[in-house]
Formats: structure tokens, sequence, C-alpha cells
């Protein structure tokens, strides 16, 4: 779990994360879900993301352990006929505001691989949390449109090789990106070790931190 500047991050496996923050100006506490997936968490989501189609991003009966009334699940055109309930459909280059928060859509696909290709139209996301963004990458490589993102502050990036960014790439990308901190995913459960995050960790120069969560 990662704790900073009243932003929880808590990572659930694989690609999993649960972002739980107080948004201003209501005050109200949120809890924002990316690609659950094999959940055992059960605190119901204001906000789910679903980055793209694959059966380990994209779980309608995850989504359902964690889905209340006013649930707003957010996806690509390919992602939201699976859902009941309110959804959002987006592509990249799309941003939204739902229950207070700002949501913006970004590329994610495979440069030297065919797994994800940027015809799909996956996405990865920039959840902006009180002026803070915190950057969930999605299923992808080291793309050039990374380097564009601007003021990231929290960086959730893929790093077990195979369908995604090695350890190495996953480097690369976020030395450019230069977030606060970085924190690595993709990795013990389909695909990718430990032992790929210890590297990651390794390459990712000052004064980016890496948090292994
Ligand atoms: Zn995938
Ligand atoms: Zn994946």
């Amino acid at each position: 779990m990662l704790k900073i500047d009243g932003i929880t991050i808590t990572w659930l496996g694989h690609d999993s994360m649960k972002i739980k923050a107080v948004v201003a100006p209501t005050g109200a506490s949120r809890v924002i879900y990316i690609d659950p997936f094999r959940l055992k968490e059960k605190e119901a989501a204001d906000i789910v993301l679903i980055t793209h189609e694959h059966y380990d991003h994209c779980s309608p009966e995850d989504v359902a352990k964690i889905a209340k009334k006013d649930t707003v699940v957010i996806g690509t055109t390919d992602v939201t006929p699976r859902f009941k309930g309110a959804t959002r459909t987006i592509k990249a280059g799309d941003s939204v505001t739902i229950h207070g928060v700002t949501i913006e859509a970004v590329p994610a696909y495979n440069t030297n691989k065919k797994f994800h290709p940027r015809a799909s139209g996956w996405v990865g996301y920039i959840i902006n949390i009180g002026g803070k963004r915190v950057y969930h990458a999605g299923d992808t490589d080291h793309i050039p449109e990374m380097e564009s993102l601007k003021d990231i502050y929290v960086a959730l990036v893929p790093i077990s090789g195979i369908y995604v960014m090695t350890a190495e790439e996953a480097a690369e990308a976020v030395n450019k990106i230069k977030p606060k901190v970085a924190v690595p995913m993709h990795y013990g459960s389909v695909v990718g070790t430990k032992a790929d995050a210890e590297r990651f960790k390794k390459l990712v120069k000052e004064p980016v931190k890496v948090e292994i969560l």
C-alpha cells in the first residue's frame, strides 16, 4: 500500500489497483478501481476503469463484487457493453469527470509485439485527484505518447515483458515520464515475477522513487 498526500493506492495483484482519496470540493471519499481481477477486496467502488477487453483486465464478475447502485464503469467501446448499470464509453484523448474525479484516457499499445495493436484503441488512464495525477499505463510498450505526459505524480507501469514492456523498457519509460513515484505492476499473476519488479527498481534513476507494493 502506498499512502501519499492523502491518496492511498493498493495493489490487488496483476494490474488491479484500488485508489482511495478525499475529493474536493465535496470532501467525499472516493474509491476507484482499475482493472479489478481475482478480487478479494470488498470495498464498494465509485468508479471502475477498464483498460481493455483481455480477460485479466476486463472481468465483469470481479466488477460485480464491488459494484453499488451508482458505480460507474469506464472503458472503450469493446468493454462497456459487457457491463450492467452505469457506464461511460471513452477513447484515448477523452476526459470525463465522474463523482468529482477527472479521468483522462491515454493511448496504450504494443510496438514490438502483436497482443495490443494500436488500431484496437485501448487505453491507460490519468486520474486527477486534487491536482495530483496518477497514471495507470494499461497494457502497453514504451510508446512516444508517454513522453508528452505532463506532471505525473504517481506512475503505475507494467514490467513483466511478453505482453507489455520489460523491466528494462519500463524503467526507460519512467526515466522520461519522471513521476514522483513509480509502481511496478503486471507481475506475480499471469506473467512476470517480483524479480522483474526488483530489476525495474534498480534501473529507475533518481529523483524518481520506486515503490514495490
Ligand atoms: Zn492485454
Ligand atoms: Zn495484461
